[in-house]
């Protein structure tokens, strides 16, 4: 546990009112099964504390490696954190199996493989109608008419006619279309979404994308966009949340993060996403590759790679610090290394 344990910092969009997913201080250690390894773990996530407001969009940036999709994977329940807490609409999720059944009602994830997220023995209509008959009522005539209404809200119109096709049928971006109509089936109040384009053309790409912000404005969902492209993060989100080694090192309005990044390591991703619209973003030669995870650096865990690295960066574990309206970087080139921060 870091000196600064008892401060927790909430990542995500401000918005009024309760959250439609919150992740309280989540933190996931894997155990090494290697031989010889007994004790040691893989720091996957380290106390993550995130809201996800309905209606907007919330990017998690960073590496391979970074643990964005770890957290992606918690979000969902699919595997349980080592510490932290869940709490949907406002209540704890606990693990009983009512309370289990309501949360994945809720919580979708939408895969980054569209084409093995999909069984190609199966038509579109029962990808659709599947969730549908588990849980809902819905039958015969009903059931036709959602499967139909549900394809044509992801813009697959005639959905009738696509509800016949099978995968080998789709293009790569249909296929996604589809995945995210079958999670729109239960009535969810967050997607997350885990790299959803980075398998598709970079021509149809945008359509995807483009669905994405459709469904935050038309159907008020919280939806999580993990991504490795912060080029797209600054296209679609309302918040860029960056990890680096399984901590968040800077979150903050995408616009703000991506015009004026504060920490060196969102300058680093920004300098290799070369973007017009950026205008005169910082130019960052980075050395050296991500840590081992196995045993994370001491202190900063980006010190070893930071051109601006001082003798309390691999010392003392920066602390969150504002930098911008709702703009916080966790660098010490921002705060006193006792631990006084320089607030703007
Ligand atoms: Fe670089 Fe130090 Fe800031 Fe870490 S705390 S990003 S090593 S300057």
């Amino acid at each position: 546990m870091t000196e600064q344990a008892t401060r927790v910092t909430v990542h995500g969009p401000r918005r009024e009112g309760v959250p439609a997913l919150e992740a309280r201080r989540l933190t996931k250690h894997f155990p090494l099964a290697a031989l010889g390894s007994r004790g040691r773990v893989v720091h996957a996530v380290d106390d993550i504390s995130l809201a996800l407001p309905q209606g907007t969009v919330t990017a998690v940036v960073g590496e391979s490696g970074s643990g964005k999709s770890t957290l992606a994977r918690l979000l969902t329940g699919l595997i349980k954190p080592t510490s932290g807490q869940l709490v949907l609409g406002g209540r704890p999720v606990g693990g009983r199996p009512r309370e289990r059944r309501a949360y994945t009602s809720d919580v979708h994830l939408v895969l980054q493989d569209p084409f093995s997220s999909l069984n190609a023995a199966h038509s579109v209509r029962y990808h659709i109608q599947r969730p549908l008959k588990l849980h809902t009522r819905l039958r015969g005539a009903e059931l036709e008419a959602t499967t139909v209404e549900l394809l044509e809200r992801v813009s697959l119109s005639p959905g009738a006619e696509y509800a016949d096709k099978f995968p080998h049928e789709l293009s790569g971006g249909q296929r996604q279309r589809v995945a995210i109509a079958r999670g729109l089936a239960v009535g969810p109040r967050v997607l997350l979404a885990d790299e959803p384009v980075s398998m598709l053309d970079v021509s149809i790409r945008l359509g995807v994308l483009n669905l994405f912000d459709e469904l935050r404005d038309n159907e008020n969902l919280a939806i999580l966009y993990v991504t490795h492209d912060i080029a797209s993060a600054r296209y679609l989100a309302d918040t860029i949340v960056v990890m680096y080694a399984g901590q968040v090192v800077e979150s903050g309005p995408a616009t703000q993060i991506t015009d004026s990044p504060q920490h060196p390591y969102t300058q680093l991703l920004l300098s290799a996403a070369p973007d017009p619209s950026r205008g005169r973003a910082p130019v960052l030669r980075g050395k050296g590759s991500p840590p081992s995870l196995v045993s994370p650096p001491e202190g900063c865990r980006f010190h070893p790679r930071c051109p601006f690295a001082m003798p309390v960066c691999s010392q003392r574990t920066p602390p969150p610090l504002p930098v911008g309206p709702d703009q916080i970087a966790a660098c010490w080139l921002h705060g006193e290394p006792d631990g006084a921060a320089t607030a703007e």
